[in-house]
């Protein structure tokens, strides 16, 4: 009965259709719950939706070390179910098992000029960050067509996203409007984000984007000790030596993430106004977000290590979603074919 309610609720909203993804390059982390992940708890109950686990992404950087991804697919599925994201409401599927987005990267690529893969303000950082040199992979260049290829391909139109993504979508709609103009018809249509309160969590020095790859991050799987370690170092304001003195949020890690994770923002304001007037010390703030966080994690870590100790059943929930979303990427794909006229038989 409650299955027959929520399917009617999911057809009446059919005009919109999720699709996020995350590589498996990690665990997932903070930056992942308040970006992406709990809006798509909630969307799940209205909306279509599809996860991608995107492991072939997740190898565009790490080639040499293709371990890294295998290791960390079923980690992130792990993550998705003790989030709460329910594998009945939401289908949770495996890139490299949907041939035909290799299929559509291929036929999008005709699409975009190096130029523009180049001009690409997340990916120019990441080049950057990463140190690659003249030594970047075609494939790392390339990823956001790839990006594209996953969200045309279940005709996603609702994308939840933190705000590193953006690029990736407005690329992914320049590819969108080349190939209805070749057409001259609708063959695929134009995504738009949807970006939550936090859509870019600072790491714990507060200097970038808390990321799986740049290791500075706090885990939805961390343990209390590592909690309480990564909040301990976090960054505040370097001039608020003294209690008493006046201190700066702007910038103040801790406070960011009160803003993001506290329950009750009103209390927030007060502390805020404490720590500006002078008078509230970087250890009392530090204990005040670390409970707030023990308390949030736990239950999180609990369910997680129970799904863990079932690989089998973890398998089976990736094999069961990645069954269920072939047939629509290769319906998109016949559809990209024809639309280059390549449908002889
Ligand atoms: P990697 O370092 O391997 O790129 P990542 O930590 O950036 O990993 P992704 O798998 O690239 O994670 O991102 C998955 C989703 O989570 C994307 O929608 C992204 O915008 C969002 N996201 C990642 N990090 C953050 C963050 N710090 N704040 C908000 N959203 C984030
Ligand atoms: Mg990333």
């Amino acid at each position: 009965m409650q299955n027959i309610q929520k399917n009617l609720l999911k057809e009446n909203n059919t005009s919109e259709k999720i699709l996020t993804g995350d590589r498996a390059t990690g665990s997932l982390h903070l930056g992942h719950f308040v970006g992406s992940l709990q809006q798509r708890v909630k969307l799940q109950e209205q909306y279509m939706q599809t996860v991608l686990v995107a492991d072939m992404q997740g190898l565009t950087d790490n080639g040499h070390n293709p371990q890294k991804v295998s290791a960390n697919i079923l980690n992130v599925v792990a993550d998705y179910l003790a989030v709460g994201i329910d594998p009945v409401k939401t289908t949770i599927c495996l890139q490299s098992k949907i041939p035909a987005l290799a299929e559509l990267t291929m036929y999008y690529s005709n699409l975009v000029s190096i130029a523009r893969l180049e001009r690409n303000p997340t990916v120019k950082s990441e080049i950057s960050s990463k140190s690659f040199g003249r030594a970047i992979p075609a494939g790392f260049l390339t990823y956001p067509i790839s990006q594209a290829a996953d969200i045309t391909g279940f005709n996603a139109t609702l994308i939840p996203v933190g705000e590193d993504q953006l690029p990736m979508l407005e690329q992914t709609n320049e590819i969108v409007r080349k190939l209805n103009n070749i057409a001259q018809q609708q063959v695929l249509v134009e995504c738009k984000p949807l970006l939550s309160k936090v859509s870019r969590l600072p790491s714990v020095d507060g200097r970038s984007k808390m990321s799986k790859s740049l290791g500075n991050t706090i885990m939805l799987a961390a343990s209390e000790k590592e909690i309480s370690k990564a909040v301990k170092s976090m960054y505040t304001d370097p001039e608020h030596l003294n209690i008493l003195d006046p201190g700066k949020i702007e910038g103040n890690v801790v406070f960011t993430y009160l803003d993001a994770f506290h329950e009750d923002p009103d209390y927030v304001a007060s502390l805020k106004r404490h720590y500006q007037a002078g008078g509230l010390g970087d250890g009392k703030t530090k204990n005040i977000l670390e409970t707030c966080l023990q308390d949030m994690i736990k239950p999180i870590r609990e369910r997680r290590q129970l799904y863990m100790n079932d690989k089998a059943q973890l398998i089976e929930v990736l094999k069961r979603g990645t069954e269920k979303s072939q047939d629509e990427a290769n319906q998109v794909l016949q559809k990209v074919k024809s639309a280059f006229g390549l449908n002889l038989f």
